[in-house]
C-alpha cells in the first residue's frame, strides 16, 4: 500500500505521531493509499523550516522565484498523464474532466503567477508641490498557511500556493485529507524545480488536527482557505484574536436565472453543464434554476429529458461524463438532503437515488443519479443549504424583480448565471444580484486576472491576479522629502 508523505524542510517524511490515515478511491470504495496523520508537532517542524528559509527566499529576485514556478509548471506538464489519472482516482471525477480542466489549470496557475509577479509594481504618490514622495513597499507577509478542499484538488491547491510563493512567502500547505494525492506528487518535484528547502511545506492530515494546528500557529501570519462556510467561520473565530490576515472562499447556492427570451438551446446545454459538472461538486455550480413562467414547462421538459439520459459511469473510463461523488459520507449527506426535500413536498423529476455504473469494479463506489426537484419554495432547506452534489431545484418567476428577489434569497453569494438576449436586462440583473461573479449567457469562463470570490456567507476577500499578490503582501507606506 502506497504511503504518501509530508514535505517538511525539503524532506519527505511520515507524521511525527507515526500514525496513518486511509485514503479511499470513491469509484470503488476501497482503500488504496495512506497519508500521514499529522498534528501540531509536524506543523511546528514545518514552521521552523520555513522560518529558516524565509530570509533568503523573500529577498531573492522576483525573476528567480518566477523561474522556480515555471520549472514546477513544466514538471506538471511532463507528468500530466499521471496527474490526470491520480486526480480522477482520488476524487472520483471523470478522467476527461481532470484532463480538460484540473491538470491544465494547475499548470496554468503556476505559470500565471510566475508572470504576475513580474508585472506587479509598487505604486508611488507625489503631491502637487512635489515636496515629498510616498511609495508603497509591498513586503511578503512571512509564513502563510494555504488550506484547500477536495473538489478541485490540484487546481485549488496551486491557485493558493503559487501567488503566496511568487510574492516571497514561505508556505505551509494542507490539501484535503480526502484528496491528497496530486499535492503529494507536486511536492515531490519542488526540489527539482529549484524551490529551496523549507520554502514550501506540505502537511497531510485531518482538518481538526493538522488544519487546526496551522490555523492556530502564532508564526503563521495569514491563512488562505477554501472550503465549507462552517469551517470558514471556525477559522475566522480562531484567527481573530491573533489578527491574522484571512482570505476565505466558501460555499455557494448559485442561481441560474433563465429568462423567456434566452437562447434556448445554449441556455439548456450550459445549464446542464453548470449543474452537473464534476457531479455538481464545483463551488460555482448552479443549484437553483429559476425559470420565467412562460418558458417554464418547455425548459423543464427538455432539461428533464436530457438529464434523465445522462449515464453515471466509471470515472476511469474515457467516455464517462458523470463519475463518483467524493466519499461515502458525502454521498449519504446528499441522499439525506434529497430525502428532506421529498419530505418537504418536493417532486423528484429525475434521479433521486444512488446510481450503479455497469463496471463491476464500481459496485461499492459512491454514485448518485443526477437529480432534479421541483415544487419547493425559496425558504425550503434544499433551496437554502448547499448540497454540493448532482442535485438541482427548479423554481418559477414571473418578472425580473421576482427573479432577482429569488436569486438573492440566500445566505450565499458566490456566482450567478443569467440567460437572456436582452443585454440591458442582463446588465441590470447582474448588477442587482448579490454575487462575486455574474456570468451572462455563459458559465465558468475564467480569466485569471479577474477578482475571484464571494459575498455574504460565500467568503471574504478576493483571489486572482494582483488581488492575490496584494493579499500575500503587506503594504508599507514610505515617505521622504524631495529636497535634502
Ligand atoms: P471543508 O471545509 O470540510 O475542508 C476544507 C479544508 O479545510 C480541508 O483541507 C480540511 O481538512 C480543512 N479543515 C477542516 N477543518 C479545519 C479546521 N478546523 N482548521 C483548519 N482546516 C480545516 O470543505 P470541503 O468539504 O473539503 O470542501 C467543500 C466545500 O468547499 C464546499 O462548501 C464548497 O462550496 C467549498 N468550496 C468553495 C470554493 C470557493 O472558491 N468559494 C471552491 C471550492 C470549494
Amino acid at each position: 500500500m502506497e504511503q504518501l508523505q509530508n514535505l517538511i524542510g525539503g524532506e519527505l517524511r511520515g507524521a511525527v505521531s507515526g500514525e496513518w490515515l486511509d485514503n479511499i478511491e470513491p469509484a470503488t470504495g476501497e482503500v488504496y493509499s495512506q497519508i500521514p496523520r499529522s498534528n501540531a508537532a509536524d506543523v511546528n517542524l514545518a514552521v521552523a523550516a520555513a522560518v529558516k528559509a524565509f530570509p533568503q527566499w523573500s529577498t531573492l529576485a522576483f525573476e528567480e522565484r518566477a523561474a522556480c514556478l515555471r520549472r514546477w509548471a513544466a514538471k506538471v506538464a511532463e507528468h500530466a498523464e499521471a496527474l490526470v489519472h491520480a486526480e480522477s482516482k482520488d476524487n472520483g471525477k471523470p478522467i476527461s474532466l481532470a484532463k480538460a480542466v484540473d491538470i491544465p489549470r494547475a499548470q496554468q496557475n503556476l505559470e500565471f503567477f510566475a508572470g504576475a509577479i513580474e508585472h506587479f509594481a509598487s505604486e508611488a504618490h507625489i503631491p502637487a508641490d512635489a515636496s515629498h514622495i510616498h511609495y508603497t513597499h509591498r513586503k511578503p507577509i512571512g509564513i502563510v498557511g494555504c488550506i484547500s478542499p477536495w473538489n478541485l484538488p490540484l487546481y485549488l491547491f496551486t491557485w493558493k500556493i503559487a501567488p503566496a510563493l511568487a510574492a516571497g512567502n514561505c508556505v505551509i500547505a494542507k490539501p484535503s485529507e480526502i484528496t491528497p494525492f496530486s499535492a503529494f506528487m507536486l511536492s515531490q518535484w519542488a526540489e527539482e524545480a529549484g524551490i529551496p528547502k523549507g520554502v514550501f511545506n506540505v502537511i497531510h492530515g485531518l482538518g481538526a488536527e493538522a488544519g487546526q494546528a496551522i490555523v492556530e500557529h502564532p508564526q503563521i501570519k495569514a491563512i488562505s482557505f477554501t472550503g465549507g462556510t462552517s469551517t470558514g467561520a471556525h477559522i475566522a473565530r480562531t484567527t481573530a484574536p491573533q489578527f491574522k490576515k484571512l482570505s476565505l472562499e466558501l460555499g455557494g447556492k448559485n442561481p441560474a436565472i433563465v429568462f423567456a427570451d434566452c437562447d434556448f438551446d445554449k441556455a439548456l446545454a450550459t445549464t446542464i453543464r453548470s449543474s452537473f459538472a464534476n457531479q455538481g461538486q464545483i463551488c460555482l455550480c448552479s443549484s437553483r434554476i429559476l425559470i420565467e413562467d412562460s418558458l417554464y414547462d418547455r425548459f423543464k421538459t427538455a432539461l428533464v429529458e436530457k438529464v434523465a439520459r445522462m449515464r453515471v459511469g466509471d470515472p476511469a473510463e474515457q467516455g464517462t461524463k458523470m463519475g463518483a461523488v467524493v466519499s461515502r459520507a458525502h454521498r449519504d449527506k446528499i441522499l439525506s438532503n434529497i430525502d428532506a426535500a421529498i419530505k418537504a413536498g418536493g417532486e423528484i423529476l429525475c434521479g433521486g437515488t444512488v446510481a450503479s455504473p455497469p463496471n463491476t469494479r464500481c459496485n461499492n463506489g459512491f454514485f448518485i443519479q443526477p437529480t432534479i426537484i421541483e415544487g419547493l419554495g425559496p425558504s425550503c432547506e434544499i433551496n437554502q443549504e448547499e448540497v454540493f452534489g448532482p442535485v438541482i431545484t427548479l423554481q418559477r418567476f414571473s418578472n425580473e424583480k421576482q427573479a432577482i428577489e429569488l436569486a438573492n434569497d440566500s445566505q450565499y453569494g458566490l456566482a450567478a448565471t443569467i440567460w437572456t438576449q436582452d443585454l440591458s436586462k442582463a446588465h441590470r440583473t447582474a448588477a442587482a444580484v448579490d454575487s462575486g461573479i455574474a456570468w451572462i449567457n455563459c458559465w465558468l469562463v475564467r480569466d485569471l486576472r479577474t477578482p475571484f470570490g464571494g459575498v455574504k456567507s460565500s467568503g471574504v476577500g478576493r483571489e486572482g491576479g494582483f488581488e492575490a499578490l496584494r493579499f500575500f503582501t503587506e503594504p508599507q507606506n514610505v515617505c521622504l522629502p524631495t529636497q535634502a
